[in-house]
């Protein structure tokens, strides 16, 4: 294990040069992780590119670790997935994100949403649908201010099942986005099959977005198709104006990245709405 970029502990980057012990350690610690309340969420805005203001904000897990400190999800996330503790995590994680949705539109954010990232185990798993229900009811969420993420490859690991799933959530009413969109096998063939609601234009297009001009045409291309199918695109990891200025050329609907605003406390995300009205 090492220490990287901000003080974030990761673990299971070098798993082959890392003492196993350690490894063990670490997931035994993040096993009782949520018992004692070392697991929360912050939230990154997600901006309107036509200027309208915030329009979502999508929610992140952030693990705290007693002697390590904050821990990065890309190195707890796959050690979960790997456990099946994302399961009950991923419950957990959806619940409070609604309580705070809840709260936000209590607060006077009426038309509030939040985006929640599902893992591959949690998509696949049988109960997904009724707790989703449960929840929903639980804090009188409209179904629609509700995003569920899916990554690319979740979706096309079984497509046939996916399209199945993703049925149902629509049934629920819940909004569909597929995150990482275009870092996976994706077959257009399943895509028009796929009842979502939007794509997310992964951050490595957006990175060279000023410098490539092949991740102009793959951004071009993404937002042509997305206009074809009737979905939303959202850039993710906009960091330079330059960036923002192109891919709201590029017509994609909403924007998400450091330029625009980190992921930060439920509190302080609401003071933001105001802010955006006002800009
Ligand atoms: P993701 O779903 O693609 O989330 C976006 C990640 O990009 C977040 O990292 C966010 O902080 C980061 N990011 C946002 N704007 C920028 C930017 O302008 N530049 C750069 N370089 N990065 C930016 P984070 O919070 O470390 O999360 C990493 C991944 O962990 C997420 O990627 C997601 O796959 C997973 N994850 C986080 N929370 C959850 C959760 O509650 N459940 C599940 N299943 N996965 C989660
Ligand atoms: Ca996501
Ligand atoms: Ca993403
Ligand atoms: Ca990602």
């Amino acid at each position: 294990a090492k220490s990287s970029g901000r003080n974030t502990y990761r673990f299971f980057e070098s798993s082959m040069n890392d003492n196993v012990y350690e490894q063990l350690r670490l997931l035994q610690d993040f096993r009782i992780a949520l018992e004692n309340d070392q697991l929360s969420l912050v939230y990154q805005p997600i901006y309107d590119s036509r200027g309208r203001g915030l329009a979502s904000a999508e929610a992140l897990l952030r693990w705290t670790h007693p002697d390590h400190g904050r821990v990065a999800p890309d190195s707890f996330i796959p050690m979960a997935e790997r456990t099946g503790l994302i399961v009950p995590i991923g419950e957990w994680v959806l619940d409070q994100a609604c309580s705070q949705l809840r709260c936000w539109q209590d607060a006077g954010w009426k038309d509030a949403r939040v985006a929640v990232n599902l893992s591959a185990m949690q998509f696949s798993h049988s109960g997904l649908v009724e707790m989703l229900q449960t929840i929903l009811d639980r804090y009188r969420i409209k179904p629609e201010s509700l995003t569920l993420e899916i990554t690319e490859t979740t979706a096309m690991q079984n497509a046939e099942t996916s399209i199945v799933i993703l049925h149902k959530l629509r049934r629920l009413g819940v909004r569909i986005a597929i995150d990482d969109f275009g870092t996976g096998y994706s077959s257009l063939l399943y895509l028009k099959r796929l009842p979502v609601s939007e794509l997310k234009i992964d951050r490595g297009f957006v990175h060279d977005l000023t410098l490539q001009k092949e991740d102009v045409a793959i951004v071009e291309a993404v937002v042509t198709l997305a206009n074809k199918l009737g979905l939303s695109v959202v850039a993710e990891g906009v960091e330079t104006t330059e960036q923002r200025d192109l891919l709201v050329d590029l017509g994609c609907d909403y924007l998400q990245g450091y330029l625009l605003g980190r992921p930060v406390h439920a509190e302080t995300l609401l003071g933001l709405v105001t802010e955006g009205t006002r800009a």
